[in-house]
């Protein structure tokens, strides 16, 4: 049985006291997150070693938005995988259509990328999905496939069945327009069908899919409830506690 994973994406927002009031406020809810649930934040870099003092003995894990796919070096402005587990960061957000639309990000840098976390134990949420263009044109299946095939190659099944992956339909991230549990659900199994067939059934029947795209607590608990949905990567909601510990108790 597969756990729910909700991971908030704090994006560029939030600076050090507002990470440390957010992180403490939540804490004090912990007990009421089910056994079922994990709850990871992804702070911006700037907030992820104060959080973590906070967030330490609790239910509440941590995660960053991106890294680069070296230990270490002249790479002026880059953060490394070595980097966020000093910290005490144990998951990082990669590929996020925000860095592949502004910031370049191809399926093979995603890909190097994925590597490296996987290499230095941090557990990768690889985020894929369609534009609107795309899904119109009756190809969300072929982006998809593109991306997951693209994000995980070389990957081993072992190595496949160390990641996440957060389906996020790029129409539908910050827009208020959600994919409908039914549209979400079908990409969600074909994806799983995919990774047991570049891995193998047992990969596929574990790994958690998340969806991402304007998930807030009144539709967080049908998207929630498809067989193949694990779980959200959330971004406008998890910015207030109490909309953010809607979704987690949905
Ligand atoms: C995201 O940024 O990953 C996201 C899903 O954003 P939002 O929930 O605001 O659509």
């Amino acid at each position: 049985m597969r756990k729910k994973v909700i991971a908030g994406n704090w994006k560029m927002y939030k600076d050090v006291n507002e990470s440390i009031e957010f992180v403490k406020e939540l804490v004090l809810k912990q007990n009421n997150i089910p056994d079922n649930v994990d709850v990871i934040i992804c702070t911006p870099f700037t907030s992820l070693y104060a959080v973590s003092q906070i967030v330490k003995d609790s239910k509440i894990m941590l995660g960053a938005q991106n890294m680069f796919y070296e230990d270490l070096g002249a790479y002026t402005g880059e953060i490394s995988p070595l980097m966020l587990k000093s910290t005490g960061c144990k998951y990082v957000i990669l590929g996020h259509s925000e860095r592949r639309t502004y910031f370049g990000e191809t399926d093979d840098i995603v890909n190097k990328k994925v590597k490296k976390a996987i290499e230095k134990d941090l557990t990768p949420i690889m985020c894929i999905g369609e534009t609107l263009q795309e899904r119109e044109s009756g190809i969300t299946n072929q982006i998809v496939e593109k991306q997951v095939r693209g994000g995980l190659n070389g990957l081993s099944p072992e190595e496949i069945s160390k990641i996440i992956i957060a389906y996020e339909p790029v129409w539908a991230i910050g827009t208020g327009k959600t994919a409908t549990p039914a549209q979400a659900q079908d990409v969600h199994k074909f994806i799983r069908d995919l990774i047991s067939k570049i891995s193998n059934d047992k990969v596929a029947s574990n790994l958690i899919i998340q969806y991402g795209g304007s998930m807030k607590p009144e539709n967080a608990k049908e998207l929630l409830s498809q067989p193949d949905i694990d779980g959200g990567l959330i971004g406008g909601a998890c910015l207030k506690v109490d909309s953010f510990y809607g979704i987690i108790t949905a």
